[in-house]
């Protein structure tokens, strides 16, 4: 039975119906799972997509953008290959890719959330498992040290943060990936505490989450917030790239925290200077990854985007046919995102977290 995904320069390929899912290159036809810079990237023929995310892609890569929107569920035709699209739970309009054909049934995660607690991404549909022979599974946290806290607790940790930095008058400054991760902290926080402020990168967005249905509290810029409203009580979200900028130096005496799943690893935080690390991630954790894997039923399991070693040889340990992609896809989860030392931080030795990614 030939495989119906496939490495190739341009991305990962479906032969059958010459098509590529999240490729970062250029090519003919796409199927994009979620508007993510690295899965969503521009220069392709005809997209395909969840309708839902359509906003948020026409934001990124232009109003030109052929896109062809599909409900979660329904199905297209291509090539014999019959596409349909799944909720991920990662960010608005994230979606699973499933592929039937000849009667073979393979499901290409995307990036996801999902975790040992029955929760979800409040800014998104829920992940929904997938039967399938072959599940392509994304590991960015594939480690057994990253376990999330039930999010009611960091969102606890937040507003109490929050709170007692408006008691002393100084604002609190967010720094969090724009898309999906703000929205879920604006959407997860406890918005009577306070006005709430966001950076120019994060506002447009914002705005499609809104035009999708998705409640969010009312936000300013920095610009727009009326006098009435105080900048020394706000809650300010803007991109981890405002850390130590001009931009943040506006804020005048503030107190600053990250929230990324990375945050788990001791002395992220420390190095990267701020004074709060939050651990709240759109990803699945440990505990998640091994849910999701498990619920699809799949015999053949293939793991792109993260730590693959290790998650292949726990999948070899359960009996699994288990293999993994070379991928280009980054680990947006947030700035400090330290490719390579997560490793030594599940062994226990050291918790040094290189900057990039
Ligand atoms: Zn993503
Ligand atoms: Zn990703």
């Amino acid at each position: 039975m030939a495989d119906l995904v496939v490495e190739r320069p341009q991305g990962l390929y479906c032969p059958p119906g010459d098509f590529y899912i999240d490729p970062w290159r250029p090519v003919p036809r796409a199927v994009i799972t979620h508007a993510h810079a690295d899965h969503a990237r521009a220069g392709h023929g005809h997209v395909l997509a969840t309708a839902v995310s359509a906003g948020l892609l026409r934001s990124r890569l232009g109003a030109a953008l052929p896109l062809q929107g599909l409900a979660y569920g329904e199905a297209v035709t291509h090539h014999g290959v019959r596409i349909s699209l799944h909720p991920a739970g990662h960010v608005l309009g994230s979606a699973q890719v499933r592929l039937e054909h000849a009667g073979q049934v393979w499901v290409a995660s995307g990036d996801y959330f999902l975790s040992a607690h029955d929760e979800s991404n409040a800014t998104c549909a829920p992940f929904e498992p997938v039967r399938c022979h072959c599940f392509i599974t994304e590991s960015t946290f594939g480690l057994p040290v990253y376990r999330w806290a039930p999010q009611v607790e960091v969102f606890g940790q937040i507003d109490a943060w929050w709170r007692a930095n408006a008691a002393a008058g100084r604002p609190s400054l967010l720094m969090a990936y724009s898309l999906g991760k703000a929205q879920r902290l604006l959407a997860g926080v406890d918005a009577s505490i306070g006005p709430i402020v966001v950076h120019g990168a994060v506002a447009p967005l914002n705005e499609a989450y809104r035009a999708a249905g998705v409640p969010l509290p009312p936000t300013w810029t920095l610009g727009e917030l009326p006098e009435a409203r105080q900048l020394a009580g706000a809650l300010v979200v803007a991109p981890p790239a405002v850390h130590g900028s001009a931009w943040a130096r506006k804020l005048g005496d503030f107190s600053d925290a990250f929230a990324s799943g990375w945050m788990q690893l001791r002395g992220a935080r420390r190095r990267q200077g701020v004074d709060r690390g939050f651990v709240l991630s759109d990803h699945a954790d440990w505990p998640g990854l091994q849910r999701a894997i498990g619920a699809t039923g799949a015999e053949r399991v293939i793991v792109t985007h993260g730590e693959e070693a290790v998650m292949v040889r726990w999948l070899r340990e359960q009996g699994l046919d288990a293999g993994a992609f070379r991928t280009e896809f980054g680990q947006e989860d947030a700035a400090p995102a330290p490719r390579g030392a997560a490793p030594v931080a599940a062994a226990g030795e050291a918790d040094d977290p290189k900057a990039g990614g």
